[in-house]
């Protein structure tokens, strides 16, 4: 478990605006199943559903409690494509294949839909999503990467340009923006907890506060836990980076990224609709970003910052709104109620790392912090693959991934230097 982590999800709005109505014992004894899943994120929720409606028996394995993760704890944003730029799959495997790729992002919000509305989810689903560019450089880049997009991938956006700002977001921030319909936000922590009730009402047997300590792979694999193991046919891990590592080889593709968000008071609809009328979600377009939205409560939900160690900031909530206030100076007054982080699991070009460790052991890992659609996605596709069909995984487990450089040891420092610079890149735009 990554030291610190605890502290970092004390003060979450989204746990403490949620009832867990479900409680789901930890694993006493052994067990026999076809699929054992692990990690009760929106991944492993995800495969563990997608499974079981196929007709597999399927254990899920939660370390913690049900959405503990990165799942029950990020900004809410929904959004079409990946963490990298398409450019970056288009490389690797052919225009055709990132088409493919980009069409299931946006499978993945039709399934967040469908989801919802086949498992009565309520989960505060808004609408709306705002690319910001802050200075000309950065709008003249956001306007060209519409068109292209538009021509390229047939994906519709609305270029808004300066003069424009003002009527879609109360600050002087920014120089352009992308408003893409399609795109949204919603309650990550009330999304959760409702695709693990769906999954847990199919048959999918849940056991939290069970960490897997050890696999032994083979036809039968074998996975232990303190006071039971789990025999099954078939493994999915889905642990991202908050466990015990599990698969070293994997662990060294991915990388701990510490990002953190505020939670403020309230305010009236009338202020709230004043800042962002469309009430869309809004992510700027820098390196090191500030991404924000209002939730349904008509609080100011402003995440940002990255850290690269598991330490937690000193001063979180300060710091956090003094971010905040560079974009709505006029929030000052505003209480800061909530500040919490997490860790999201970056690789090194930032396109997600799907695979198998062997013909029964798959994995889903490196959302790099896009995940919030994408995990639904991919657990419907290891189940496909496991059900026979690996088409569509198999167009991600071609990407190619590497390790960070130097090791576990030396990898930090390397990231930090090149967050440097991808920083100082943001200042000079
Ligand atoms: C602060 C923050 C903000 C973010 N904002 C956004 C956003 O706005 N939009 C977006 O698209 N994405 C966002 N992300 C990223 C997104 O949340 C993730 O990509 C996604 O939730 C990953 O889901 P997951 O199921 O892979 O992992 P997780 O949700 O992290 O789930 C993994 C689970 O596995 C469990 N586990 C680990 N090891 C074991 C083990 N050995 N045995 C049993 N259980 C184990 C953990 O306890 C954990 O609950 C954000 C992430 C963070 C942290």
């Amino acid at each position: 478990m990554l030291k610190a982590d605890e502290k970092l999800t004390q003060n979450s709005y989204y746990a403490a605006s949620v009832q867990r109505t479900e409680s789901h014992p930890p694993l006493r004894g052994d067990l026999q199943v076809d699929v054992c899943v692990i990690g009760g994120g929106l991944a492993g929720i995800s495969a563990a559903l997608e499974l079981q409606q196929r007709g597999f028996n399927v254990a899920l394995l939660e370390a913690r409690q049900i959405g503990f993760g990165a799942s029950g704890r990020n900004g809410g944003q929904v959004i079409m494509g990946l963490a990298c730029d398409i450019e970056v799959i288009e490389a690797q495997l052919g225009y055709e294949a990132a088409k493919q790729v980009f069409a299931m992002t946006a499978e993945a919000i039709a399934l967040i839909h469908e989801r919802c509305a086949t498992h009565a989810i309520d989960c505060e689903w808004q609408a709306g999503y705002l690319n910001a560019a802050i200075g000309p450089k950065k709008a003249k880049t956001l306007e060209q990467w519409v068109e292209q997009m538009r021509i390229r991938y047939g994906y519709e956006q609305q270029f808004i340009a300066k003069p424009e700002v003002s009527s879609w977001i109360q600050s002087n921030r920014f120089t352009a923006l992308a408003y893409d319909p399609l795109s949204g936000h919603l309650h990550p922590l009330k999304y959760t907890l409702g695709l693990a009730r769906a999954a847990q009402s199919l048959g999918v047997q849940i056991f939290e506060e069970t960490a897997a300590q050890r696999i032994t792979q083979g036809e039968n694999a074998l996975i232990y836990t303190d006071h039971g193991a789990v025999q099954c046919k078939q493994v999915v891990l889905a642990g991202n980076v908050y466990g015990t590592t599990l698969a070293p080889g994997l662990d060294a593709r991915i990388m701990p990224v510490g990002t953190y968000i505020i939670g403020s008071a309230p305010m009236s609809k009338a202020r709230a609709n004043a800042l962002i009328p469309s009430r869309s979600a809004i992510c700027d377009t820098n390196f090191v970003l500030d991404y924000f939205r209002l939730s349904a409560d008509d609080r100011m939900i402003f995440g940002g910052r990255v850290s690269y160690s598991t330490v937690t900031p000193m001063n979180l909530a300060p710091t956090m709104k003094a971010r905040m206030l560079k974009v709505f100076p006029q929030l000052s007054d505003l209480q800061v109620q909530y500040a919490w982080g997490g860790f999201v699991d970056i690789t090194m070009n930032r396109a997600p790392d799907f695979g198998r460790l062997a013909n029964n052991v798959y994995y889903l890992q490196g959302f790099s912090g896009h995940g919030l659609a994408l995990t639904g996605l991919a657990g419907k596709l290891v189940a496909q693959a496991i059900a026979g069909d690996a088409e569509r995984f198999d167009v991600f487990t071609r990407l190619k991934h590497h390790n960070f450089p130097g090791g576990k040891l030396l990898r930090l420092p390397a990231l930090v230097a090149a967050m440097a610079w991808y920083r100082l890149r943001d200042l000079l735009a």
